[in-house]
């Protein structure tokens, strides 16, 4: 499979377009950015890690009955993935308070919720990715109710196989962002990435954090975190 035109190109990776108008490539880059783009570096090395994270997850939650747009991984950084509109919706999942929930109830990072928590928020880099709810999901038609519940019902199941799975490699898992989407015959699956860009990884015993915001927080250490997790994952 080879890549034709590129579709398009986020602060993350790129989208190629194949021969087959049902599949893309994406090509997961180094570049890294925070506070919608207002920060931006490179963490080395993150693109290969990212890729093979993603996949590895991807595939982990495909054999537990989770439809994914997943289909190849290529190379090193790139994956032939099904072609698919994405539903223009974050989907955030959270087990531990952090990040910008703990700013919006001034609860401190590190409290366990009494109930896993799922938000939505809007996809539109130019608005910073309001939060919104099922109310302006449906008003503005980005989903159908029964869209929706799926979402809903996928995300929950996905935070139990990967909340699990991570236990048994000493991970927490804080929180975490999904994108959904529908490939041509109208079938909702998983889409995008899941990787330490995307997720809220702590170590079970020490907190210390394995993932984005050591970049974000400019907390230093960020080639060695993702490579940890790389490590811990799929023992490369
Ligand atoms: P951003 O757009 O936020 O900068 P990325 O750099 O990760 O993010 O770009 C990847 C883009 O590809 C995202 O907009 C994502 O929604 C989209 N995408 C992910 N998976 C698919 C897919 N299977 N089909 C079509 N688009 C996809
Ligand atoms: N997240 C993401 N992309 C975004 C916003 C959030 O992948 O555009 C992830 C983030 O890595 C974290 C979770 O979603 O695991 C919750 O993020 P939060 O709302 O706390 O925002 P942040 O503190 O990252 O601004």
């Amino acid at each position: 499979m080879t890549k034709k035109d590129q579709l398009y190109e986020g602060k993350a990776k790129k989208v190629f377009t194949t021969d087959n108008p049902e599949v893309l490539i994406v090509d997961y880059k180094d570049d890294a950015t925070a506070f919608n783009g207002e920060k931006k570096g490179t963490i080395l090395g993150k693109g290969v890690i990212n890729n093979r994270v993603t996949n590895h997850l991807m595939k982990l939650l495909a054999k537990e009955g989770i439809p994914t747009h997943y289909v190849e991984e290529l190379s090193e950084r790139e994956t032939a993935v099904k072609k698919v509109t994405i539903v223009p919706l974050e989907v955030i999942v959270r087990n531990i308070i952090a990040g910008s929930l703990a700013k919006r109830v001034g609860r401190p990072e590190g409290e366990k919720l009494a109930k896993t928590v799922l938000e939505y928020c809007y996809k539109d880099d130019a608005l910073g990715d309001p939060i919104v709810n099922d109310y302006h999901i449906l008003a503005m038609g980005w989903a159908t109710r029964e869209e929706i519940d799926l979402i809903a019902d996928y995300s929950f199941k996905i935070n139990d196989i990967l909340t699990a799975y991570l236990k048994e490699v000493n991970i927490e898992l804080i929180d975490f962002k999904l994108e959904f989407g529908k490939t041509s015959d109208g079938t909702i699956v998983l889409a995008d990435e899941i990787s330490p860009d995307t997720c809220r990884f702590w170590d079970s015993t020490t907190g210390e954090k394995l993932d984005k915001d050591r970049f974000r927080r400019s907390l230093g250490g960020e080639e060695e975190a993702y490579r940890e997790i790389l490590k811990r994952l799929l023992g490369e």
